[in-house]
């Protein structure tokens, strides 16, 4: 069996929404907030991709394992103004422009918005960035994992290389969590899980992102084996219902609210 991340996260959001969604196969329209999400990834992923390029061509390259490579130095708490062109604030927001998604909005104006607000996003995004040298590993990196029988597939949005290892990092433009949330968040156990085979260092961290206009916040964590066991045992009661086409609904408000087949569910609380 074959899931993606997604699929999961509907599944344990509502075993009937799922069954909309990937058994009925009854479509709908990308919301809002997911196609404002979409649009920022698209941006940080056109972002990395130019940080990537610069390292694997080794373009601005100082000296032979320079980890400050391409990136703002900061000499005693001082910024040397060191930023290649492909890499500056406008040229961020130029991406966030190039990336907008504008179609999924109800009005005009609402769209010109929530670009004002993706402009101020990005600015906010360059601020973190240039606060601390970051050595890109790899950008949207797909992977494959089988994982207690169930076959998944995702994408990481940023890794990067540290001395001691490295950081998965993922962009949310959702209200942020909370640092519990994050230490049991399944999908960055499933990421931790992932990175055993995918790079040859160990997984130091894995950090969400919760991108806003108003700054950047982190909820960096780390995953223990116990921790990475129990995840694993998760996915299997979840393979184990799904194999028994167990679609029982859960309903509860806020899950409803934000359901895409709130109109057509005989047992919506909303
Ligand atoms: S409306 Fe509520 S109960 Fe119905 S499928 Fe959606 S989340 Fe589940």
């Amino acid at each position: 069996m074959a899931l993606s991340y997604s699929q999961l996260r509907r599944y344990r959001t509502c075993p009937r929404q799922y069954e909309f969604s990937n058994v009925k196969k009854i479509p709908w329209g990308i919301s809002e907030g997911e196609s404002f999400g979409s649009s920022a990834h698209n941006a940080l992923k056109k972002w990395g991709e130019i940080e990537l390029g610069r390292r694997e061509k080794g373009v601005g390259r100082r000296k032979q394992n320079d980890v400050r490579e391409d990136q703002l130095v900061l000499f005693a708490g001082e910024a040397k103004p060191d930023i290649p062109s492909e890499l500056t604030e406008e040229k961020l927001v130029a991406l966030w422009h190039e990336a907008f998604i504008v179609d999924t909005y109800a009005t005009r104006l609402e769209a010109d918005f929530a670009r004002k607000r993706g402009e101020a996003m990005m600015r906010q995004y360059y601020r973190w960035w240039s606060l601390a040298p970051h050595k890109v590993l790899a950008i949207e990196k797909s992977f494959t994992e089988e994982i207690a029988g169930l076959s998944f597939s995702g994408r990481l949005d940023r890794v990067e290389e540290t001395e001691a290892g490295i950081v998965i990092l993922d962009y949310k433009t959702s209200q942020p969590c909370t640092q519990d949330e994050a230490d049991a968040d399944l999908q960055l156990s499933l990421y931790a899980l992932a990175a055993r085979h995918l790079f040859e260092r160990p997984c130091i961290a894995l950090t969400l992102l919760f991108l806003s206009d108003e700054g950047v916040l982190e909820r960096t964590t780390t995953r223990s084996a116990s921790q990475l066991k129990d995840a694993e045992t998760q996915i299997r009661l979840i393979r184990e219902r799904l194999e028994a086409k167990d679609f029982r609904p859960t309903p509860s408000l806020p899950a409803c609210k934000r359901c895409p087949y709130r109109g057509i569910c005989d047992v919506a609380a909303v």
